[in-house]
């Protein structure tokens, strides 16, 4: 029987496994390094901050694996030696494989800082970095400080842990804004508010220049480049990104560049072995997607789609239009399309900010022909089929702004401000653009 083996037992790896049981009777081995079983890694953040216990985070009961035949093995893959298609593991074992699956996902980065390496210096990835975590900063008495380095993502999570246990937080971003690669200005500087607002101590602009040890090899303190600053502390977190898992392949006849290099079905350049989630680069970037794309929803369709090519549908990942959200403090995110950071030529935009400066809506045109091309929202809830479908449609800026009683997903919060959007944009743009009453009949049809 033909035997699939899957290094890393995340969402990819785990949604692969799911999908060709459903669709085969092929032997299936699932190795992590990490824990026994899945969990959902963005549900970390509320295991330390205590509304959820870590069994919790766990989908399947430990009795799903055994009753659908996928086999588990813990272990820390070293080497892959694909022609005779084994496995070599730290521990000296060995496993053979006929197809394999690379779905190691990702690490925080390190940039070479002086002290990365000190105890209580850790990423936000992990179960590893979890358990560290409770074990240096579970109180503030035991932590009197933490300095996370890095805006983004992962950082401000952990800066709101942090602070759900009254651990007063330092947050150093290079940017001078919060995560200003990606947000535009308005929703940027939202969000540098909600974080003060949150008495988390952001300093804008700044890099670590070194992590200072005490004499046990714990970090003392952060040194700040710029300033020279330092900043007495118990733990930092690196949270300046992350980059695909890999560095254990690079030394194999598997071709990486930042992560494994795949096509569009999701081979490797060696046969029977494929990559699929955050540790996968396409050689070329889909439409204007990132070549590695390090999220959950995507990890879990490259998932999907390489199970279909395993078992003889050979499929090509499509992940159709971008949209992504997140929870930024007690402000969501969600995004639709395309809303750069900086607009391109020939791109307009609206924005609307309301008072309480919480909220805000903005989109994204193309100028000459007002095709809409994306939104990006604060603090209110869309509705994805809605933008998939204009998307595809390629319908205007003015039909959005129109419908927007069927884009929003809380009619009774948005009722409250969707006569101020349409009155602005139509200031804006100098149009009389009349809102359309909520159209049940097409919200069904849609979901
Ligand atoms: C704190 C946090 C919050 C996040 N929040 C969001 C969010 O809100 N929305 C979103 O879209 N995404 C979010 N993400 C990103 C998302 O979690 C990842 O994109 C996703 O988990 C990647 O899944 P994966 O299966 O590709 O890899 P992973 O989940 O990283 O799984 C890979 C597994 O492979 C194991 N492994 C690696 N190398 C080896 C080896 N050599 N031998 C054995 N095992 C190995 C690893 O230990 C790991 O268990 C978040 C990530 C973090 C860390």
């Amino acid at each position: 029987m033909e035997h699939i083996v899957i290094i890393g037992n995340g969402i990819s790896g785990v949604t692969a496994a799911r999908h060709i049981r459903k669709r085969s009777d092929k032997k299936i081995t699932i190795v992590s390094a990490e824990t026994d079983y899945f969990f959902s890694r963005t549900a970390l953040m509320y295991v330390y901050m205590g509304h959820m216990t870590f069994e919790h985070t766990q989908p399947y009961e430990k009795w799903f694996w055994k009753k659908n035949r996928i086999d588990l093995k813990k272990g820390y893959v070293k080497t892959i030696e694909p022609k005779s298609k084994i496995l070599h593991f730290a521990d000296g074992d060995t496993l053979q494989f006929d197809k394999l699956i690379i779905a190691t996902g990702s690490k925080p980065n390190k940039f070479g800082w002086p002290g990365q390496d000190l105890d209580a210096v850790m990423g936000m990835y992990h179960k590893q970095d979890l358990d560290k975590l409770e074990l240096y900063a579970p109180n503030n008495k035991v932590c009197k400080r933490a300095v996370n380095v890095g805006g983004g993502l992962i950082g401000i999570e952990l800066a709101e842990m942090l602070h759900s246990r009254n651990i007063p937080v330092t947050f150093l971003v290079r940017e001078d804004s919060f995560w200003d690669v990606v947000l535009p200005k308005g929703e940027s500087e939202i969000i540098n508010k909600e974080i003060k607002n949150n008495h988390i101590d952001l300093r804008l602009g700044v890099n670590l220049k070194e992590i200072t040890s005490d004499e046990n090899g714990k970090v003392k303190s952060v040194i700040i480049a710029e300033t020279g600053e330092e900043i007495p502390c118990d733990v930092v977190g690196l949270t300046a990104g992350v980059s695909p898992n890999i560095d254990f392949i690079k030394d194999s006849a598997i071709e990486t560049g930042r992560g494994v290099k795949v096509n569009r079905f999701l081979e490797t350049n060696i046969p029977d072995i494929y990559a699929i989630g955050d540790c996968a680069e396409q050689h070329e970037a889909i439409g204007q997607r990132r070549s590695i794309e390090a999220v959950w929803y995507t990890g879990r369709m490259m998932g999907e789609t390489v199970a279909q090519t395993i078992c003889n549908n050979k499929t090509a990942y499509k992940p159709g239009h971008w949209f992504n959200s997140a929870k930024f403090i007690d402000i969501e995110y969600q995004t639709y399309g395309w809303v750069w950071a900086n607009q391109k030529e020939n791109e307009s935009s609206f924005y609307w900010e309301h008072p309480n400066n919480k909220l805000c809506i903005h989109i994204n045109y193309n100028t000459s022909s007002k095709e809409f091309l994306g939104i990006n929202t604060l603090g209110i809830r869309m509705r994805h089929d809605f933008f998939n479908r204009v998307l595809n449609e390629k319908r205007s800026v003015d039909y959005v702004i129109e419908h927007l009683a069927d884009a929003n997903f809380d009619p009774e919060f948005y009722k409250l401000h969707e006569k101020a959007i349409v009155a602005k944009f139509n200031q804006d743009n100098n149009t009389n653009i009349q809102l359309k009453k909520k159209s049940w009949k097409r919200i069904f049809q849609l979901s």
